[in-house]
């Protein structure tokens, strides 16, 4: 079974670029240089002297002792919310930047929801000293204030997308219209395994540090890279590829996709994409996607902003239809408990993505030697007024 991208750009029945045509020139000088720039030895080089004294890698595998004798499972959390900006988007825009710059670019443009993407890459571009345009609909600029500054404090010019439901989706428009009228001398910064080939395969490329930091660990924590199962939250993806990059092929290790249930799986309100979802294009590339039945894209819901997304990315549907990888989820209450959870036991509050991760936890069937390794995708002080809301702790 093969896993990774073909020539086309497919993964199975998923990806390809479902472009308007005024777009091709942009995404084909990517697909033409993207390889030989990543798999040049100084681009190497320089990517991961960055991750190392910029982000902080890698990141500690920890052993949570207390919350593996409460799972009853030999329980490793792969600290990503220890990375610069509290999350692991940082390790996918480093790598993109340095790529733009390698294409000659001299300005960057993003679109964010929630504002953490957004953070991730105003925070590159202050780095390297380039011109940051960060689209980003009305009503989430309003929801997400603190984000909104903190890209204007690193210097980024956040822009509000005023059409439509003022979300997501428009600020995603909006941006795709600036870099067709500016194709030259920008490099538009996606910030999850979705989009039309190859921005799928060449964020889950930078993003595939976190499993190889992972084998490495492991090794030399329990004398064998290999863990019984890798537990990591899905949004667009990127965490969860990223985590099971260089397990794929290890059939042996079960790895698992967590997604939001929302306030539960037939309440009309939730993210569960490989439950509710249908294949159909969205964002550039044939995936699944929660869709009504005459193919209009549906309103997810998440308590948290950061699985609040119609879709998943080609790759893990494949994954999923394929079996690879295993498709729980977690409602919006079950992955607050579970915050609440491993902030107690752990003294770690997690984001509350990445508490949907820890949520399964009591729903795998392990074992007491087993190894599992839960990717804790960010940390919980974005999330702070979210956990007073909630209030039960
Ligand atoms: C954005 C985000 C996610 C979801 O994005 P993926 O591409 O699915 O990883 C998960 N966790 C945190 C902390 C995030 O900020």
């Amino acid at each position: 079974m093969n896993y990774q991208v073909n020539e086309r750009g497919y993964y199975g029945n998923f990806g390809g670029a479902y472009i308007p045509e005024m777009l091709y020139p942009n995404v084909e000088e990517l697909r033409e240089n993207y390889l030989a720039i990543l798999c040049d030895d100084s681009f190497q080089k320089e990517f991961h002297q960055l991750l190392q004294d910029y982000v902080g890698r890698p990141t500690p595998l920890y052993y949570a002792a207390r919350l593996s004798e409460q799972h009853n499972a030999k329980i490793y959390l792969k600290r990503e919310d220890l990375c610069h900006t509290g999350a692991h988007k940082i390790n996918n825009t480093i790598g993109q930047i340095l790529l733009a710059k390698r294409l000659g670019k001299q300005k960057i443009i993003a679109e964010t929801g929630a504002g953490q993407h957004g953070v991730a890459t105003a925070t590159v571009c202050a780095l390297m000293g380039m011109d940051c345009m960060v689209y980003m609909g009305q009503l989430d600029m309003e929801r997400q204030r603190p984000n909104v500054e903190r890209m204007r404090i690193l210097g980024t010019t956040v822009v509000p997308a005023t059409s439509g439901s003022m979300t997501l989706k428009d600020a995603t428009n909006e941006a795709m219209r600036h870099w067709i009228n500016h194709p030259t001398d920008t490099h538009y910064i996606i910030g999850s395994v979705v989009g039309p080939h190859p921005y799928p395969d060449m964020v889950a490329r930078f993003q595939s540090v976190i499993s190889a930091e992972i084998k490495n660990q492991l090794t030399e924590r329990e004398g064998n890279p290999y863990p019984d199962y890798v537990v990591a939250c899905v949004g667009g993806g990127s965490n969860a590829a990223g985590a099971f990059h260089h397990f794929l092929k290890d059939e042996h290790v079960n790895l698992i996709g967590v997604e939001a249930a929302g306030k539960g799986l037939t309440s009309g309100e939730s993210a569960a994409t490989t439950v509710l979802g249908k294949p159909g294009v969205l964002h550039g590339s044939k995936t699944l996607l929660m869709q009504t039945e005459d193919g209009q894209v549906e309103e997810p819901y998440s308590i948290s902003a950061g699985l609040d997304y119609p879709g998943i990315g080609p790759q893990h549907a494949h994954l999923f239809e394929t079996g690879r990888v295993q498709f729980l989820s977690a409602t919006d209450d079950e992955a607050m408990q579970a915050g609440i959870e491993l902030s107690r036991m752990e003294g770690i509050i997690p984001a509350i993505e990445s508490a949907h991760a820890v949520a399964v936890l009591s729903k795998l069937n392990v074992s007491a030697d087993d190894v599992v390794v839960v990717n804790l995708s960010g940390r919980g002080d974005k999330d702070l007024e979210t956990y007073i809301r909630w209030g039960k702790y």
